[in-house]
């Protein structure tokens, strides 16, 4: 271990902590964390599993008081053999995060800020390897690219960035990311969107979205009706076009509710095209990812949304590519209700719900799928498992007496890589199924 290694403070963490970690997790919970020392928020630390037989955690008594018991019936003089503390690695620590460390390294940090520029360096030649027909995709992600709390988008020429933990936010790793960014894609703009929710959690001072680097083009401005301590509010917009698939698509970096479009869909779009062909229903369409894709190969496209915003980007999308979709501002829970007792018939339906809907959509969409029907189902919880995820479609075949057959069973897009061992970094899935 080196000389500056020392200089971290140390973090105990208790023996089922350490576990996690030794089988491959990069996580230690708040309810594992035994000692934080001196540690500072968003400070870089050691971790250091507990020895043996001081545990005093709820979790371990149980364990502990039992070996101590039958150890004392055999040996009456002797406890719990000793294991002394280990040092399992180097983490980013949170004081208010749940997840109270977010491992870096298994082994000593000696300079975190030049750990941080190889892991972004890495992030981006990892993509060189197999990003393909689209200049929009992510960048870094999270623990995906092992910078726990950074996610870096890129859209064409303009990169967007968001910062999720206490160590990310700091001002010397923020200066990174901006040079190396900078560095590698000569963007016209980085700017940042803030999740004000995970801010506060993370007990972060609060902050707005916006041009963090380069051209502050203001496409147009509007002075609104609503002023803040007597000066009118401006509202700028910086936007772009990317393409994926040969798809276009208009990106208001600021604007809309999310950091733009859903890239971890990417390759399901293209996979999903294959099959297009007739009437198509795209629900939970947003800006119509999936409408746009499918609707080369269908006949008549409808996409379902209840964000009008969202609608409003679709529309301007398919006047891009020179499309005629049908946009539908509804709720589409009471829409597929509603198309089911009526009888409405599809060739192809995509479902692409939010992550805390339940599954019950699937049983209406298979029903409402003429003979020899696509339905392409997704779900983005990681909170369900793929094996989860086809038994809960399995049953809505059963229930609706239609015989499924499994044309592809995929995830995300590359650029949001999934760590074995790290379970939450899988977390989409999308069965392309053929209903007969
Ligand atoms: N398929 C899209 C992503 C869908 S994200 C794509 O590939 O880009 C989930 C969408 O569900 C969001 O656009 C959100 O506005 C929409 N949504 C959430 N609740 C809804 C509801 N009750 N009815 C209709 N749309 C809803």
């Amino acid at each position: 271990m080196g000389q500056e290694q020392s200089s971290y403070p140390i973090v105990t963490i208790s023996r089922r902590g350490g576990e996690r970690i030794r089988a491959g997790h990069v996580w230690v919970y708040r309810s594992d964390v035994v000692e934080t020392a001196s540690a500072a928020p968003g400070s870089v630390v050691l971790v250091q599993e507990q020895a043996n037989a001081t545990s005093n955690r709820p979790a371990d008594r149980g364990v502990r008081a039992t070996q101590i018991l039958s150890d004392k019936h055999v040996r009456p003089r002797r406890t719990v053999p000793a294991r002394p503390a280990r040092i399992l690695g180097t983490a980013l620590y949170s004081s208010a995060s749940e997840i109270a460390l977010r491992m870096i390294s298994r082994g000593p940090v000696e300079d975190i800020h030049q750990l941080v520029r190889e892991r972004i360096r890495a992030a981006i030649a990892y993509r060189q390897g197999f990003v393909r027909d689209t200049n929009a995709y992510r960048v870094i992600f999270s623990e995906g690219d092992f910078l726990p709390g950074l996610i870096v988008d890129r859209y064409n020429d303009i990169l967007s960035l968001q910062v999720l933990t206490q160590a990310m936010d700091a001002a010397s790793l923020r200066d990174i990311f901006l040079e190396e960014l900078k560095l590698a894609f000569q963007p016209r703009a980085i700017v940042e969107r803030v999740d004000a929710r995970v801010r506060k959690l993370e007990r972060l001072e609060e902050r707005e979205s916006g041009v963090i680097w380069g051209e502050f083009t203001v496409e147009t401005t509007v002075p609104t009706q609503a002023e803040e301590n007597g000066a009118p509010l401006i509202h700028t917009q910086l936007s772009t076009e990317f393409q994926m698939n040969g798809v276009r698509f208009r990106f208001d970096a600021l604007g809309g509710q999310k950091t733009g479009a859903f890239l971890d869909q990417r390759e399901n779009y293209a996979a999903a095209a294959q099959y297009a062909r007739g009437e198509t229903l795209d629900v939970f369409c947003y800006q119509g990812g999936f409408a746009l894709h499918l609707a080369e190969q269908s006949g008549k496209v409808t996409g379902v949304d209840s964000s009008r915003p969202a609608l409003e980007i679709a529309e301007k999308n398919a006047a891009l590519n020179g499309r005629e979709i049908e946009w539908i501002e509804a709720n589409a829970f009471d829409l597929l209700r509603d198309y089911s007792d009526a009888g409405n018939k599809y060739d192809c339906i995509v479902l692409d719900p939010p992550p805390f809907a339940k599954s019950r959509q699937n049983l209406r969409a298979l029903k409402m799928l003429r003979p020899g029907g696509i339905l392409v189902t997704c779900s983005c919880s990681y909170h369900v498992s793929a094996p989860d995820f086809m038994e809960i479609v399995a049953a809505a075949a059963l229930d609706s007496h239609r015989i499924v057959r499994v044309l592809e069973n995929r995830g995300q897009a590359k650029d949001h890589p999934s760590v074995l061992g790290i379970s939450e970094t899988a977390y989409l899935k999308c069965l392309i199924l053929a209903v007969s």
